[in-house]
């Protein structure tokens, strides 16, 4: 009889995972106490008058570290936000922030609604009336704290929060860093939206790289050859699903809150995204079969299983059923403690959330920077890039009598796009992060990729502690 983990909270699970990296890395007690309080939480209960009724709106922001300014992280909309929630997910912040090597401290926010409840009007009534009360607080600012899109949130609520707080701090300069996430128009960057899905794939394609990590789960090396199921449609799903396409891979099943869809053969992904713009759902879609339980994704035979929905997916109750060989957490949290130590014992590598998902705050570094130092990336070195691949392509003409294709002029007479420059910075953050990840797995003989991700995380707080000062 399997014990059940339902009561253990979000917040819990993460500290158990903490704790297991203290403990395998002996690590001092001392440091899982500072590494497992958030520093801050900020719970605001607002009232708004809609359609002629007052309602309190619920919502918190949660300071998990600020050892490095600002504090960075999402903002969610749902009716299940709760504090114990979001202070997990501020400390996964700190800690994704720590692996992907962005000076960021942790912190996530949230507003205990349900936003298809509301009209677009009263959405933006409701973000702005919450920036005002997190500015009135001294949280929010480009300096202290970065919001960024989440679950139920979107560019959309990222503009509104810009001008409102534009519109109280018109002497700030840098009011466009104030979140990243934004539209292009109001100084977002290119491939943020697509950046944390673009992450899981890179993630992916880095474990492949290496081929002794393979063996020891028996997984076939062949990256193109796998066959992978996506739970969640949302921008982090959708996007991990238009990334393998790119790259020719299998998606057999993909999921929602309304049910799934499989088809054996493989689902057209471009279809599927159309099919969702066209219909708000992927209820109805064509080319698979339905099923009304979305969950059911996650136990469909597969090599790669993509949690990229809620956290808690995988517990104590369901882990059996689980058919897959690697799991990549497109998602935040979506494996128990002790589901995930059934997965263990099972010899199913998983890719932490930590690690994988981390290519959004990663993507939203670069934006920040573009906001703070006010330049297009690539603005000042494109056309000279593009300058010296013509000299080269003309002195090597002048030298030799074979003549060069006009494909390979082109790609020689290249300077980098805004686009471009990120998603090279991405692929490097997450290839080097796992590197690291890997090399102190096998260093310390640890249990999984997860106790490594939070060990390297742990460890560089301990320093900085240390060296800052309690
Ligand atoms: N929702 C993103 C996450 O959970 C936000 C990260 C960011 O601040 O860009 O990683």
């Amino acid at each position: 009889m399997v014990e059940s983990d339902s009561k253990k909270t979000f917040r819990e699970n993460v500290e158990s995972y903490i704790d297991q990296a203290i403990d395998e890395l002996n690590i001092s007690e001392d440091i899982s106490k500072i590494v497992k309080a958030c520093r801050s939480v900020i719970q605001i209960k607002f009232p708004i008058k809609i359609k002629g009724k007052t309602e309190i709106i619920y919502g918190w922001r949660a300071i998990h570290s600020t050892h490095r300014l600002p504090s960075k992280g999402g903002l969610r909309y749902s009716q299940n936000v709760n504090q114990d929630e979001i202070e997990a997910l501020s400390a996964l912040m700190t800690f994704k922030s720590c692996i992907v090597d962005v000076p960021f401290g942790g912190a996530k926010g949230g507003l205990k609604i349900d936003p298809n409840k509301y009209s677009e009007e009263e959405l933006e009534f409701i973000t702005k009336k919450f920036t005002r009360e997190l500015t009135r607080r001294g949280s929010l600012s480009p300096s202290r704290d970065v919001p960024a899109p989440d679950v139920g949130t979107s560019q959309r609520e990222m503009a509104w929060i810009v001008d409102a707080y534009k519109s109280l701090h018109p002497e700030d300069i840098n009011y466009a860093a104030v979140v990243t996430g934004k539209p292009l128009e109001h100084g977002g960057i290119r491939g943020r939206l697509q950046a944390t899905g673009r992450g899981v794939h890179q993630s992916l394609k880095e474990f492949f790289r290496h081929n002794d990590e393979l063996k020891k789960y028996n997984i076939n090396k062949n990256f193109e050859d796998q066959i992978v199921t996506v739970q969640g449609f949302g921008n982090v799903g959708l996007n991990t699903c238009r990334a393998l396409t790119e790259d020719g891979i299998k998606i057999v099943c993909v999921s929602e809150k309304e049910g799934m869809i499989f088809n054996e053969k493989g689902i057209n992904i471009n279809n599927l995204i159309q099919f969702k713009e066209d219909n708000g759902s992927i209820t109805g879609f064509p080319d698979g079969t339905f099923d009304k339980d979305p969950f059911n994704s996650l136990f469909i035979k597969s090599d790669i299983l993509i949690p990229a929905a809620l956290e808690n997916a995988i517990v104590l109750d369901n882990v059996k059923k689980v058919n897959s060989k690697l799991i990549v957490e497109a998602a935040n949290g979506p494996i128990s403690f002790r589901a995930n130590k059934e997965l263990i014992k099972r010899n199913i590598p998983i890719l932490p959330d930590i690690y994988a998902n981390a290519g959004g705050v990663a993507v939203s570094y670069f934006e920040w920077i573009r906001n703070i130092s006010h330049i297009r990336l690539g603005r000042m070195n494109r056309r000279y890039e593009e300058n010296r691949g013509r000299d080269i392509v003309n002195v090597i003409n002048q030298i030799s009598d074979k003549k060069i294709s006009q494909k390979n002029v082109e790609t020689i007479v290249y300077g980098a796009k805004e686009e471009d420059i990120v998603n090279s910075g991405l692929e490097d953050t997450m290839r080097i992060a796992f590197q690291e990840i890997k090399d102190l797995k096998n260093k310390h003989k640890l249990s999984d990729y997860r106790t490594a991700a939070y060990g390297i995380a742990i460890k560089k707080l301990e320093k900085s502690y240390l060296e800052l000062g309690l």
